[in-house]
This record gives structure tokens, sequence and C-alpha cells, in this order.
């Protein structure tokens, strides 16, 4: 695996604030790396870092093997796509994926193939004469995207790019970026605090939290092992249980049972509580349940059920909450 960028011991400190502390992370060329976490925790700072816009406090930015910490925007070689699609308004679709490949002075021929091959790519040749505000948000977008690409850039940045478009157009538009970056083999960095969107599209995902790195990996190991507390609970792990020796494990809602008192069971967590709460949600009920751990704590377990069944439970139920042992999930801290 080759490294396309290095952050070493890279700090951002704004006044007394630090908003990156002291982060080493590696980009994996060819592939999808996200900066996820909650907002503020320094997924931002780190993208404007390594795409020149600001200057670390302390620290290496390596691009290419090559140390890069000074180095303007525009000899970075790098395309980026913001949150606001940043669209030219005044020229075509072709003139703003050309804009690129002009300040390059890449000569008019080659310049018409490269911008039409790039709209075949992101399906937007048909729209090559038409000016930005006739296009709909995702089409905007797509050109936004063609437009950082059409340079061939060694690392495209992507910031939120998805974050105003429609529920619908937005899981569309994951598996589009998907593809497009399979079939160029460029290598993404995107910035999004959304997992669902993370756990998707990422080869690489990186968990941040006040502006230090949590857990790395890829979305299957981060997702069945999260590394502390924070990382499960930010996958949407709801319960946190203590053992009898102390020990801290972590269960998915989907993976709690609740049935009538003193029935049901398993080899793996078993306790006794009391229903608190019940939330109908369609296909499923949201259970909530009072109860004491094994290391005598009170806890408030989250169970995701079928509705069909489950309709028996009510608030004030004693019940018996288990797990399977194989869906606890330890965790670090
Ligand atoms: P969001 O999704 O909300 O943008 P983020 O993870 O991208 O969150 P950053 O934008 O990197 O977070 O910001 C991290 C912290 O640094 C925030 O608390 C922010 O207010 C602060 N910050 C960012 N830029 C500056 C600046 N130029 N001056 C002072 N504080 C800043």
């Amino acid at each position: 695996m080759t490294i396309a960028a290095e952050f070493i011991g890279v700090s951002q400190v704004f006044g007394d604030f630090t908003a990156v502390d002291a982060i080493d992370l590696s980009i994996t060329e060819g592939k999808l790396t996200t900066l996820l976490g909650p907002s503020g925790c320094g997924k931002t700072t780190s993208l404007r870092m390594l795409a020149g816009y600001s200057t670390p406090t302390s620290g290496t930015i390596k691009i290419a093997g090559v140390d890069s910490t000074r180095t303007p925007p525009e000899k970075r070689g790098l395309g980026m796509v913001f949150q606001s699609y940043a669209l030219f308004p005044h020229l075509t679709v072709a003139e703003n994926v050309a804009y690129g490949l002009k300040l390059r002075r890449v000569p008019a021929a080659e310049r018409q193939k490269t911008v039409m091959e790039t709209l075949d790519l992101v399906g937007l040749a048909h729209l090559a004469a038409s000016k930005p505000k006739k296009l709909s948000g995702g089409q905007q977008q797509r050109v936004a995207l063609a437009r950082a690409i059409a340079i061939k850039p060694t690392l495209l940045l992507l910031d939120e790019p998805l974050s105003n478009l429609d529920a619908r157009l937005r899981v569309q538009m994951r598996a589009e970026i998907r593809r497009i970056q399979a079939e160029t083999g460029l290598t993404v960095v995107l910035v999004t605090h959304d997992q669902d969107e993370a756990l998707e599209m990422s080869d690489d995902m990186v968990l941040m939290r006040a502006g230090r790195i949590m857990q790395q990996g890829s979305p299957q190991d981060v997702f069945r092992s999260p590394a502390n507390r924070f990382v499960a609970d930010f996958l949407g792990y709801e319960n946190f249980v203590h053992t009898a020796a102390g020990d801290l494990l972590a269960v998915r809602p989907e993976h709690l049972e609740v049935t009538a008192a003193s029935t049901g069971g398993s080899d793996g967590l078993r306790l006794e509580g009391r229903i608190a709460d019940v939330a109908f949600r369609g296909v499923d009920l949201l259970v909530t349940v009072d109860a004491i751990d094994a290391s005598g704590a009170r806890v408030r377990l989250i169970s995701d059920v079928r509705s069909t069944g489950s309709d028996i439970l009510a608030v004030g139920d004693d019940v018996t909450v288990s797990a399977a042992a194989g869906r606890l999930v330890p965790l670090a801290g």
C-alpha cells in the first residue's frame, strides 16, 4: 500500500483553543478515506490543512512523500469540492469543468477532450452547454465533482459534499461517488458527520473527537469492534453495561431481547428490569428498560424489537433483558 498523504504530529491551535491535537494519520493511495465525527471535532480544520488553506501550528504534512506543510494550495495538485458547490454562474457547465485545465495552460484540443470525458464520467455530457442555475442540486454537485476531477488531482478532497442534497439524492450520490472513485482510482478524502455515509462509502474510516483520532480502520472493523465508548456511542451502540469484574460491554439495540419476566435468557447477558417506555415506530418498537447491571449500577437499556408479537410489552412490566454472548462487545473504556 502506497501512502498518498500523511499527517505527522499535526496540531492547529486558534488562540488558546486546540482544534486539532497532534494527529498522526496516513491516507492510502487509491482509497476513499473519511474523516468522521461530531460537529467541532476538527475534521474541516484537518482537511483545510491538507488542502493548504491553513498552516499547522506544529507538525508535518506530507503529500506523495514530500513535506508540503507550507506549500500553497495551488501547488499541491489537489481537487476540492465543498458543501456549497461554488460553481461559476456566468460560465457553462463545460467552461466550469475546463477552468482548472485552463489555469494549467492545457492546450484547447486536449482540454476539450478531457472536459467531455469527465462530463461523461459524471453522466452530464448532454448538459455541457447549460448554465449552472438551470441545473438541479444533484446535477450541480456532479459539475463541481467533474471540475475537481478534470485536473487529475493527486488527492480529491470532499467537505460534506452531500449535505445540501435531499435525503434520496444523497443516498444515490454516495454510490455515484464510489463508482467514480473506483473508475478513476483517485485517492479521496471525505469529511462527514454522517455515520451511515461513512460506513457505506469508506475504505478507511477515521473517527475524530475533540481534535484527536479515536479510531481508524475499515468500516467493518470499526463498526464491529469499536475501540472505546465514544466510538460505540457514535455508531449507534445504545447499551453499556458493566460485568461483575467491572469491565464494560456494549450491545446494539437490535441485539437486545426483551421477554416477560423469568422467561427467555441466554448464555450472554441476562438482566432483570422494568419497562420505562415503549415507542411505536412502525415495523419495530423501541423498548426502554431500567435495570441493575452485574456491577450493581443502574442502567437504562434500549431494545429495538420487531413490533409483531411484541404488543404485550407495556410500561411498568417486569421483564428479562438478554443478549447472546457473541453480541457483547468489550470496550477499552
Ligand atoms: P463541523 O462539521 O461543524 O464543521 P468540524 O469537525 O469540521 O465540525 P472544524 O470546523 O474543524 O470542526 O472546527 C473545529 C473547532 O475549531 C471548532 O470548535 C471551531 O469553532 C474551531 N475553529 C475552526 N476554525 C477556527 C478559526 N479560524 N478560529 C477559531 N476557531 C476556529
